[in-house]
């Protein structure tokens, strides 16, 4: 006969003491461990919507939608629950601080769905459109962020200053072109990096 080894008979004695390791999940809900990593969840708040973490997501579980049909222009960043593999990348490529990141995995586990299509979570943020070709530059949330970052350098680019005076309540929301200077006037507004071109270099 081969009797248990000592670990062995520890972890019985306690398990006999302290009662059984598994849960009665789903007779009781279950309390996931404390360190457990499970589904990842936007903050509406912090998220600038500046698509590094769908960028840097292996199994694509992370995509984005540009509404522009509303009335206000919105980025719809969309968690393809099922999809996901909780690995976590996307928390460490999220641009934000450590500490503050916009993209956290929290301790979600119970995750079935009867209908697939249902397995996503979705956060909303304002758009900011160039203002003479309409094309999409960025969310207004990211264009603040990148102004605070640069501090006193972003007055060198009135994209970032515009959108900062504006935010404050500084700063009319359509500084129209009154000037017939091949676009030069332009330069004063938010602009793509393609109209920004076209308002700094001369074209015949
Ligand atoms: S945890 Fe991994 S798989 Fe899930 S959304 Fe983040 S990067 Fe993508
Ligand atoms: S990287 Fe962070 S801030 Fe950027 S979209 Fe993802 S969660 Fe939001």
């Amino acid at each position: 006969m081969k009797y248990p080894k000592v670990r062995e008979l520890a972890e019985a004695i306690k398990a006999l003491v302290k009662g059984p390791y598994t849960s009665s999940f789903p007779a009781e809900p279950h309390v996931p461990h404390p360190n457990f990593r499970g589904q990842p969840e936007f903050d509406q708040d912090k998220c600038l919507g500046c698509l590094a973490c769908e960028e840097a997501c292996p199994s694509g579980a992370i995509a984005h939608e540009d509404r522009l049909d509303g009335d206000v222009p919105m980025r719809v960043m969309i968690h393809y629950t099922d999809d996901c593999i909780f690995c976590g990348v996307c928390q460490d490529s999220c641009i934000r601080d450590p500490g503050d990141k916009a993209i956290v995995l929290g301790n979600k586990w119970e995750l079935s769905y009867f209908d697939r299509s249902k397995a996503f979570e979705t956060i909303e943020k304002e758009l900011q459109l160039c203002e003479v070709c309409g094309d999409v530059i960025a969310t207004r949330d990211h264009l603040i962020w990148i102004a605070e970052k640069l501090g006193e350098l972003s007055f060198s680019n009135p994209t970032l200053y515009l959108t900062r005076l504006r935010e404050l309540g500084l700063a009319d929301d359509n500084i129209q072109a009154v000037l017939a200077d091949k676009g030069r006037s332009d330069r004063v507004k938010i602009l793509c990096a393609e109209c920004r071109r076209k308002t700094a270099t001369y074209e015949e």
